[in-house]
């Protein structure tokens, strides 16, 4: 939107997408982009087909529905590709599901469940949200609150599971919204006096999506209305998914409204593991029909470890470089493109040693005990926290592993389960894990 100065009355839209799909998203795909608007048809001047179809597949919903929101109008965006690209081939439009119903829902139908990968890191939270789908407002599912570091899928989740509602039962009230959204929305109804009718269009909701919670927390008036808002829902069995980049006893609540947000389901996604990130990698390759090699894909893979949304925006910055200067993509570019962001496995990965000391400090045995054949409970168990330790906190494969700790991948394998099982019914044993963890770090990047 270089010249968006130019249309002053379009400001506040623009301002609305770059909040919705962050400002790093819009500085690189919008920002640069040149435009007219006429006559309710917006024209995107793009230097490629690519950069078209990245803003048609994602942005579009986004664009349309501000233009409907702030200015009342339904616009037709064009896409148009600057001539001095080779190819000007027309952008195929893909399938949108367009909601029957009248009702703006704000979803971007980019987001589905299909083009999710499923794995270890967000099992819990895909299948909570599948069900959340297929028992609308049951007791069990509701709240779900899916919480994540950033950029590790929470949003595509929510939009995934409204697009999911409405592809099966498309009359349905469905509402994505974030914190920061309910809050601004709220705030600007109060000064136009217009509280009730803001509580009215939530209160008649079927499903209300609402990402990013953790921006109405430690609001006292925006909290309020939100815990109205949420226990009208609640009491008529409305369906209410939720995201937070904390954990739900992090966030700043009033007591009634945390026990509320506890009694539903309460799902972590973590951090992908290096499988899944090339899988997510090949997927993205695959929706944008581009040629990068897989030993591109799994560099990049290797060199951004902790964020998803990082992992695709340096897939996408490949990509729009190469197209634009009409070169196969390689390792050496990648490098060269991505060194501020890439970071080298040695730098990331926690050392297989540290772990082994760490633990060791705790249950007080040797070094040289992690890889005997002693095979008494006091020393076999602390080496299965090792390696369960070791496969999340590396990036080693499961037979590297086993040949850290003299023995084979299947004994990593059972390893890692019977502690993930332990974790998962023993509290306090989780909380001794995490107090491991947090000293394996510490260690390991002082
Ligand atoms: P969050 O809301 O947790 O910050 P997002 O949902 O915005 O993260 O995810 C960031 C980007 O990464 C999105 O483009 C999303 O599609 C993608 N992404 C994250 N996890 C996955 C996954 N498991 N499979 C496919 N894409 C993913
Ligand atoms: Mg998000």
């Amino acid at each position: 939107m270089d010249n968006l100065a130019t249309y002053p009355e379009l400001i506040p839209v623009f301002k609305d997408i770059e909040t919705i799909i962050g400002k790093d998203t819009y500085d690189m795909w919008l920002r640069p982009t040149h435009f007219l608007y006429e006559n309710t048809t917006l024209t995107l001047s793009l230097p490629n087909q690519f950069w078209a179809q990245t803003i048609r597949d994602r942005y579009e919903r986004i664009i349309m529905d501000a233009f409907l929101k702030h200015l009342g109008v339904n616009i037709t965006i064009i896409y148009e590709i600057q001539p001095q690209t080779p190819s000007v081939t027309p952008v195929p439009r893909p399938e949108v599901i367009i909601p029957k119903n009248p009702f703006s829902s704000r979803l971007n139908t980019s987001y589905t469940f299909d083009n999710f990968i499923e794995s270890p890191s967000n099992r819990f939270a895909y299948k909570a949200a599948e069900a959340v789908v297929h028992k609308l407002g049951a007791r069990e599912n509701n709240p779900l609150v899916i919480y994540s570091s950033p950029g590790l899928g929470k949003t595509h989740l929510l939009h995934a599971i409204g697009n999911q509602i409405l592809k099966e039962h498309p009359e349905t009230k469905v509402l994505y919204m974030s914190g920061e959204e309910f809050v601004s929305e709220y705030i600007e109804a109060l000064q136009n006096k217009e509280a009730e009718s803001f509580r009215k269009k939530y209160r008649t909701l079927d499903c209300f999506l609402m990402d990013d919670i953790q921006f109405v927390s430690g609001k006292e008036a925006c909290t309020l209305e939100f815990f109205n808002t949420f226990n009208a829902l609640f009491e008529s069995r409305k369906q209410i998914v939720l995201s937070s980049d904390r954990t739900p006893q992090q966030l700043e609540w009033d007591e009634r409204l945390s026990s509320r947000l506890l009694s539903g389901i309460i799902t972590e996604v973590k951090r992908p593991n290096l499988e899944t990130r090339i899988a997510i990698l090949r997927q993205k390759r695959d929706s944008i029909n581009f040629d990068i090699g897989d030993d591109v894909l799994a560099f990049i893979a290797e060199g951004i470890q902790t964020n998803v949304r990082e992992l695709e925006g340096s897939l996408f910055r490949l990509v729009a470089y190469c197209s634009m200067h009409s070169v196969v993509p390689t390792i050496s570019i990648a490098k060269e493109l991505l060194s501020d962001i890439l970071v080298s496995t040695q730098d990331k990965s926690v050392n297989v040693n540290v772990i082994k000391k760490i633990v060791g400090k705790h249950f007080n045995i040797k070094m040289e005990d992690f890889n005997s054949k002693r095979k008494t409970q006091s020393v076999a168990w602390p080496r299965q926290i090792a390696m369960f330790l070791t496969t999340e906190l590396t990036d080693l494969s499961l037979p590297e592993i086993g040949r850290e700790f003299n023995r084979d991948h299947s004994t990593v394998v059972h390893a890692r389960d019977v502690v993930k099982e332990k974790i998962e019914t023993d509290p306090f044993f989780t909380a001794e894990i995490n107090q491991i963890i947090a000293e394996v770090k510490a260690v390991d990047k002082p």
